[in-house]
């Protein structure tokens, strides 16, 4: 699906992390990208369609080589476990809040549809237990227990 310009592509497990956001990240590019969409995304209640592969916040993140996520990797294998983790975070996330990839939504309903399923750390278990991110993020930390 081609995307329009004014829709922003978004990862399933970034609705997540966005949320938990305070200043942190893995370059200045990524985090001035990311404060810029998510400005729009918050303040113009931006279309956004959902994707399991990298999205307009993987664009800018050093993380991202030849459309694989290699964070933290030492070898291609590394590379390739690791970028099927986050794809299966993604899936995860897709399939137990019944959205669907590659269809418009409001960024605002989103954001109520996923605090609404995850509403407790118990039911982010599978999802966010290896997460590097976990103690600071903001939205994770919020979770009841
Ligand atoms: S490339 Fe990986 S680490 Fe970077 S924003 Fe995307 S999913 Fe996160």
């Amino acid at each position: 699906m081609e995307k329009k310009d004014n829709i922003i592509k978004l990862r399933a497990h970034h609705l997540l992390c966005l949320q938990g956001y305070q200043g942190y990240g893995y370059s200045e590019k990524f985090k001035e990208n990311l404060e810029k969409k998510l400005n729009i995304l918050k303040n113009n209640n931006t279309k956004v369609i959902l994707t399991n592969s990298p999205d307009d916040f993987c664009e800018k993140c050093p993380n991202l080589k030849e459309n694989i996520c290699i964070k933290n990797s030492k070898s291609l294998n590394e590379s390739l476990k690791n970028n099927d983790k986050i794809v299966k975070m993604d899936s995860a996330i897709l399939k137990k809040t019944k959205l669907e990839k590659n269809k418009e939504y409001s960024y605002a309903k989103l954001i109520k549809i996923v605090n609404n399923v995850f509403s407790n750390k118990k039911d982010l278990k599978y999802i966010c237990k290896d997460c590097s991110w976990a103690n600071k993020c903001l939205w994770y930390t919020s979770r009841e227990i």
